[in-house]
């Protein structure tokens, strides 16, 4: 049998260097395969435009001829070069900055394409980029590919590597997709969608590629849940959990605080599930702050005094030993024992660790995905905990699941959606909902403010400073790239430790090892550090309740619920918290978002208006909104798509001859690959 396409490395690809190999590496693209679905973001328009139809500040392409002789003026070593062209029956000025070398090439009667600003009062183009017909015109009249990129990767050679990878290995895509859905929704097929995404010939045959793809992430995403939940509906085979609910009292009692009427309308829903042997698979979701993992602690009590293990996986490692720390607080007084385990717990500690799960001494695991790691065995794994939920997809859970036999699975996620969109987005499991925090929290004040106020916000971090409280300073997001990302934070920490020579200032971002990142944060934990300059590696569950101030530089380049979240770090102690909005947003969309973060300090009112303000295409949407991310869909605008999806994976997977005939096996070596087996059923 030949190679697939994810067994072909992108070396062997013409042009791609071992140098070249490794940056690809940096995002996320090893194989052929991942190249070829490492889809543009947008594209760049060089279709020709007519005068008649453009407006005023539009970035335009147009056809012209030139009509004079160009003028160059020159200013020390700067230039700026006229020149007057006749587009249909429009005269209009051409200008160039600092282009000197196009002068002779500008000769009266030529054609040329010109791309660039348009200012319609003055009749002006403002030239950024042009090309000859008569020597070619290579980009005119295309749409450009634009993809993420950074490092040494630039667009035209992404856009030269992609040509290639096409030309290689284009033949050799496959189709997955069943004939049926193909017919039904008049869908294009794979191979032709794949290419035209990233070389569209037309806007409207690059929609229909995309259309194509958004249809089949949609419904692969769905089958995973559709076949994770047939495999498992209706099992009556599940743990049941036995402890009485004296003894949850017991412990319940020891908490310094009365749970809120949430926590025990959620609790109740949980027990229920858990003593029932229905195979629990839940989603609790709630607020930051809310206080689920309080709830998660009753869980995992109930389950050791049912006389069985119970791990709970979170995304990092700095979270894995917090929820540590805090775990070991809860159920120390009851002889519960808990054992770390992340990728930096390894040699001795790690095999004694795995031994005495093994033998059933160790009765709780908090870690990350070192947990779902082959040679990980319990005694008795009775309940799996999986918190901040996105970062984990159905097949982690699922692997984890697989370590005991049948354990009940709850599933926290601290981004709030609406009912009706998490049933949907997470349709293999219940939903529970936190809906209100703990009383007497003190509020956190939100200011949104612009960057001319910058001495005040400082002022600000000195003063919170000096009354011994800590500050997070969080770097603008560049969407790009990750790598620019990290560049702002070290910047923003240079000048933060001139600006503040008597503050121990920290830097933390996601190229930092994880011994790295691990000490800063421990620093900041026990306040050696007062001011810590973050990239949005903190955004998830860190909880240092000293800290009262979270500054977001440049907040309108993030998305709302992502917004929440880093605000959601502060105002977690006894001390008034504050979160500063640094800003200057141009587009009405980037204010609004500003003015529902001081409005409002609900995650579900804020979700909620974060949905209504983000339209249709809103390429990036998704990605901070707690809905499972894509590379092309977007939940929220592709909503009828997810729900038809939906409906399709749901009648395939009840199928019988799904699991049988030839046709769905590209299918069914795709839930492979996502480890959800047919055994899942029989085991
Ligand atoms: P999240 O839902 O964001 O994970 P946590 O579980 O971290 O929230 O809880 C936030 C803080 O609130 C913790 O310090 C926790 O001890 C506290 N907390 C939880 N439940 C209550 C409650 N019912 N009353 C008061 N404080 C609570
Ligand atoms: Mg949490």
């Amino acid at each position: 049998m030949s190679l697939k396409l994810d067994q072909i490395s992108v070396r062997q690809i013409n042009g791609v260097s071992a140098l070249k190999e490794g940056e690809l590496h940096a995002f996320g693209v090893s194989t052929v395969k991942d190249l070829l679905e490492y889809y543009p973001f947008r594209y760049e328009d060089y279709r020709l435009r007519s005068l008649s139809e453009v407006k005023d500040g539009d970035k335009i392409t147009i056809q012209a001829k030139i009509a004079s002789v160009p003028v160059l003026q020159r200013y020390g070593r700067k230039s700026r070069l006229t020149c007057k062209m006749l587009a249909e029956n429009w005269m209009f000025t051409a200008t160039w900055f600092n282009r000197h070398f196009l002068k002779d090439q500008l000769t009266a009667g030529r054609e040329i394409v010109l791309t660039g600003k348009w200012d319609q009062r003055r009749m002006q183009l403002t030239v950024s980029e042009s090309e000859f017909p008569d020597k070619g015109a290579f980009r005119s009249g295309t749409l450009q590919p634009v993809y993420s990129i950074g490092g040494k990767i630039t667009q035209s050679w992404i856009r030269k590597t992609m040509g290639q990878a096409l030309e290689q290995y284009g033949e050799m895509i496959p189709e997955i997709l069943p004939q049926s859905l193909l017919r039904k929704y008049d869908l294009m097929p794979r191979k032709a969608a794949i290419m035209t995404i990233h070389q569209p010939v037309d806007s409207r045959e690059g929609q229909e590629g995309r259309r194509r793809m958004v249809y089949e992430e949609l419904f692969l995403f769905q089958l995973k849940m559709q076949a994770f939940r047939a495999l498992n509906r209706g099992r009556m085979d599940g743990v049941v959990h036995t402890a009485d609910n004296a003894t949850i009292r017991e412990f319940v009692r020891s908490f310094p605080f009365e749970l809120t009427d949430a926590q025990k309308k959620v609790e109740l829903e949980i027990l229920h599930d858990m003593r029932s042997p229905y195979c629990m698979n839940r989603l609790l979701q709630g607020d930051v702050g809310s206080g689920k993992t309080i709830v998660a602690a009753i869980a995992l009590f109930t389950t050791v005094r049912s006389g069985f293990q119970g791990a709970l996986m979170v995304p990092t490692e700095i979270l894995a030993e917090q929820h540590m720390r805090s775990l070991q607080k809860l159920f120390e007084p009851f002889g519960i024992t808990v054992g770390l385990l992340t990728g930096s717990v390894t040699g001795k500690k790690r095999k004694d660790l795995l031994a005495s799960l093994q033998m059933g001494l160790t009765d709780i695991v908090v870690g990350t995905h070192a947990l779902i790691q082959d040679d990980v065995y319990f005694r008795e794994l009775g309940l799996v905990v999986t918190d901040e939920q996105h970062r984990f997809g159905v097949n982690q859970r699922s692997v984890l699941r697989r370590k005991g036999y049948n354990p009940d699975v709850l599933t926290m996620t601290a981004t709030p959606i609406p009912r009706t969109l998490a049933i949907t987005a997470f349709g293999d499991m219940d939903v529970s909902t936190l809906s209100e925090r703990p009383k007497g929290r003190i509020p956190i004040t939100t200011y949104w403010v612009k960057h001319e106020l910058m001495d005040r916000v400082l002022g600000f971090i000195s003063r919170e400073v000096n009354q011994g409280r800590q500050a997070y300073l969080i770097a603008p997001l560049i969407e790009e790239s990750d790598k620019l990302d990290v560049q702002n934070a070290i910047d923003l920490h240079v000048q933060m430790q001139q600006a503040f020579p008597a503050y121990s200032v920290g830097l933390l971002h996601g190229r930092m090892t994880l011994a790295e990142k691990d000490e800063v944060m421990r620093q900041f934990y026990s306040n050696e550090v007062q001011l810590l300059i973050s990239t949005t590696v903190v955004e998830v569950g860190v909880d240092v309740p000293n800290a009262t101030l979270m500054i977001i530089m440049d907040a309108d380049r993030f998305g709302l619920s992502q917004l929440h979240q880093l605000r959601g770090r502060v105002g977690r102690g006894q001390h008034a918290s504050y979160c500063v909005l640094v800003a200057d947003p141009k587009s009405e969309v980037g204010q609004e978002r500003m003015q529902v973060m001081t409005e409002t300090e609900d995650g579900f009112e804020v979700s909620r208006r974060d949905l209504e303000l983000r339209g249709p295409g809103d390429f990036f949407g998704t990605k901070q909104s707690g809905l499972p991310e894509f590379r092309l869909a977007d939940m929220v605008a592709d909503f009828k798509v997810v729900e038809e999806a939906r409906g399709d994976a749901a009648a395939l997977v009840s199928d019988s001859s799904f699991w049988t005939s030839p046709e769905y096996e590209p299918l069914r070596d795709f839930l492979q690959q996502e480890k959800i087996f047919q055994g899942d059923i029989m085991d």
